[in-house]
């Protein structure tokens, strides 16, 4: 007899699979700096300015020259001149101090600056402490950034502090890869849309919305095709709208191996559809194809299996197709506040909450991991990850996903 896992597909066969076959967006365009959020960078992006630009003063107080550095004893000098931040300096006259502000330029001659706290005031004479080091409260031009480097590399999804580094550089416009189009189908003769009067044997319509904000968190924009019936015919007329004007096609529901199950029919009709049996949990069945050349993704029905199936096998090929560097973070490793007593032959993505525990940190799993259960996503923050075949005791390292981590 064949053990029964012998057919699943393993949850890392998978995704290489899905990423060796990914062909990410080539197309690029110029955003503009305010723009650019969460967009991925189309080519490398070098400076061509220091930054700072010159050398500064890191505090308000009191700058001097190299004869003053180093002195055993206090000395008082007098103020030659004032520097506030952005004026231009006059060259520092040797055997005096200068008035001086944060962010302003450090004049030439200028070896060290002094706190204005440090520092005793009368007139326009100036009392100093002494052993002032060398280089104190200066801050050299090019220490963040040198003329000529790379700030930030091809494929790159900007992040808020991004923004500000390219600005420091004076870069006001970047070449990002065009965003991805994603259509969105909802199959099912039994949904209907939230804000309609509820009707037996309907319940409402929740993978669509999941889908689609998964979709706008990684940036893609949205072709919603809305509800789908169980029927061949408009599954087909969907799916070649969808391959009409989209980068991606993805799907809910439709994919089992019941009779009411058209998606399956309708991709191979209109291009060619692989049914996954994967070794994923909540998850299981998932169809991967083309349709008319355009990838196709049909995630299973049941919502807290979408939740997990997107982030774990849509989110990494989403990525690969919008150009994006597909990191890799570090794996952390949690203690569990469970036990797992039969190993299973899936791969489960229990849905967990971080909890304080002995002193340490501890993983505690919603009470109903259910795939039709999605208010164990909503209460967790993150994926425990049991692999097939394994057992664990309460205390034993299990590798976890913040949601976070998958932008979510
Ligand atoms: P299916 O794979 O189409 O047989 O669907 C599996 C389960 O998921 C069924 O209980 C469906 O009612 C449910 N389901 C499918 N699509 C949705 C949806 N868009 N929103 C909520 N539940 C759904
Ligand atoms: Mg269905």
């Amino acid at each position: 007899m064949t053990h029964p896992s012998a057919n699943l597909m393993p949850v890392e066969q998978a995704l290489e699979y899905l990423l060796r076959t990914a062909v990410s967006v080539n197309d690029g365009e110029k955003v503009v700096l305010y723009d650019a959020l969460d967009r991925i960078l189309a080519e490398h992006v070098y400076s061509n300015v220091d930054v700072p630009p010159y050398d500064n003063s890191a505090v308000d107080g009191y700058v001097v020259g190299a004869g003053s550095v180093g002195v055993g004893q206090p000395q008082e000098l007098s103020v030659s001149q004032r520097i506030p931040a952005g004026t231009v300096p006059l060259e520092l006259q040797q055997g005096t101090a200068a008035r001086i502000f944060t962010g302003a330029e450090v004049p030439q001659g200028g070896a060290a600056v002094v706190m204005q706290e440090s520092c005793q005031v009368d007139g326009d004479r100036v009392t100093l402490p002494p052993d002032i080091p060398e280089g104190q409260n200066v801050r050299k031009a090019g220490q963040d950034v040198r003329s000529g480097q790379m700030v930030l590399e091809s494929g790159r999804k900007l992040q808020p502090q991004d923004l500000g580094l390219l600005a420091s550089v004076g870069i006001g416009e970047v070449s990002c890869r065009r965003r991805l189009k994603v259509a969105v189908l909802s199959t099912g003769d039994e949904l209907i849309e939230p804000g309609e009067p509820a009707a037996p044997g309907k319940i409402f319509n929740s993978n669509r919305y999941t889908m689609v904000a998964l979709l706008k968190r990684l940036g893609c924009d949205i072709l919603d095709l809305g509800i789908v019936p169980d029927d061949y015919q408009a599954t087909v007329e969907a799916l070649s709208t969808a391959a009409g004007q989209a980068d991606l096609i993805l799907s809910s529901g439709g994919v089992s191996v019941g009779e009411e199950d058209h998606v399956k029919a309708a991709v191979e009709h209109l291009g060619q559809l692989d049914l996954w049996r994967l070794a994923i949990k909540p998850g299981k069945p998932l169809a991967f194809g083309n349709v008319a050349g355009k990838p196709f993704l049909g995630l299973p029905g049941n919502p807290s299996a979408v939740f997990v199936t997107f982030s774990i096998i849509a989110r990494p090929f989403i990525e690969k197709l919008q150009g994006r560097e597909v990191q890799s973070a570090a794996k952390v490793m949690l203690p569990v506040g469970f036990s797992v007593s039969k190993a299973g032959l899936r791969q489960e993505y229990m849905r967990v909450r971080v909890v304080e525990r002995d002193g340490g940190l501890s993983l505690e799993p919603h009470p109903n991991q259910s795939s039709g259960v999605l208010s164990s996503a909503t209460w967790a923050e993150g994926f425990a990850v049991i692999p097939p075949g394994r057992t664990f005791e309460q205390g034993d390292l299990v590798e976890y996903l913040a949601f976070s981590g998958l932008g979510i």
